[in-house]
């Protein structure tokens, strides 16, 4: 009985072909769209996947820069914003504490932990140091003859306004209190990162699969192509000026790469490049490394610990790579050489 049933079924199937062929639905081909955007967290953002529907894709691209461009104002540090933001939480340095948005309180918290996993090197309360660096780089941008280095007296008077403990965080009221009038919070060098990985936990939740997100230099795949394979992600040669624009290729699925160097922002005082990583204990710009990537499932921890990576020596980096489980790295020394851990050379393409 139930063959029966199952080869009239086949019968029809087969009868219907010709005609399910030619209205293209046998198999619904899934072509790749890539969205991309230029005004989220100042860089240049995008968002590839696979759709049989072009504007079924366009539309759910359109809803993750949505998502993305709410942590964006969230996070902002330059603008008022139509929300509360981390600059509302500055401007009320040493005045009260600010009734905040969840996702504040969460990037905050995760701040912190980075902060200890990388015994203070990223600090997002080093904001007192790091506007002042910001003010000279704009100034040296805008007037190149003219560029100076920021006074050291100053930065060593804004250094004592970066002790990560004076941000008062109250979870059950959801308020931020900077307890020092003179801080400030910074949180470029791990907003990005923590907001990919917001997104990409609610692609995962819509059950959405086969997405590549970029930010910038966080690139975060969520499951793999729809033939199975992994993702190609490319890494930049930090070195501009080579003919070969990237280093090589890691084939990755479900992680996260991170990739910042020091060729991205900086600005020349008397033919020497100054970076936009500042080393907390020398209140200078880094030197070890040009460029650097770090590959772990989260991108929040990616970013953070990248910024981390740039103000410790490649052994000391090292150490903090292998004293954390699943997160793999790659430095490029000024003079080219590439130093990498053994996981990051087998996601290598050949
Ligand atoms: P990018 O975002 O350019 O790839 P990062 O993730 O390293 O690079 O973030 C750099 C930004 O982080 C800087 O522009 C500055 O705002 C901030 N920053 C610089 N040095 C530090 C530091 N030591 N700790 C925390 N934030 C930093
Ligand atoms: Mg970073």
């Amino acid at each position: 009985m139930l063959r029966k049933r199952v080869s009239l079924w086949l019968l029809l199937c087969l009868a219907l072909l010709p005609l399910l062929l030619l209205s293209g639905c046998v198999v619904p081909v899934e072509t790749q769209y890539k969205s991309t955007y230029l005004d989220l967290f100042d860089t240049v953002s995008q968002i590839v996947g696979y759709d049989t529907d072009q504007e079924a894709f366009v539309e759910f691209s359109g809803q993750v820069k949505a998502g993305l461009a709410e942590y964006h104002a969230l996070y902002d540090i330059y603008h008022d914003e139509a929300v509360v933001s981390i600059k509302t939480v500055n401007d009320n340095a040493g005045i009260q504490p600010v009734v905040v948005d969840r996702r504040i309180i969460d990037l905050l918290l995760e701040s912190r932990e980075i902060y200890d996993i990388t015994e203070g090197k990223t600090n997002i309360a080093l904001g007192a140091v790091l506007e002042i660096w910001h003010t000279y780089r704009e100034a040296g941008l805008e007037d190149p003859e003219n560029a100076e280095l920021p006074p050291m007296e100053a930065l060593e008077e804004a250094a004592n306004h970066v002790d990560i403990d004076d941000i008062i965080i109250d979870e059950e009221a959801s308020t931020v209190y900077l307890r020092d009038p003179l801080m400030s919070l910074d949180v470029g060098a791990v907003a990005k990162g923590f907001a990919a990985e917001r997104a990409a936990e609610s692609i995962e939740a819509s059950g959405r699969t086969g997405v590549l997100l970029s930010i910038g230099g966080n690139v975060r795949a969520i499951g793999v192509k729809p033939d199975g394979s992994a993702w190609n992600v490319a890494i930049q040669n930090p070195d501009l000026e080579s003919d070969q624009t990237s280093l090589f290729t890691l084939s990755i699925d479900n992680l996260s790469v991170v990739t910042s160097g020091s060729y991205q922002r900086y600005y020349t005082v008397d033919g020497v490049k100054y970076n936009h990583i500042i080393d907390p204990e020398t209140l200078m710009p880094t030197t070890y490394f040009i460029g650097i990537s770090v590959v772990t499932a989260d991108s929040g921890l990616a970013d953070g610990l990248s910024t981390a990576l740039f103000c410790i020596p490649l052994e000391e980096g090292r150490a903090l790579v292998a004293s954390l489980d699943g997160v793999e790295a790659c430095w490029v020394e000024p003079d080219g050489t590439i130093e990498m851990t053994d996981g990051f050379q087998a996601l290598i393409q050949p």
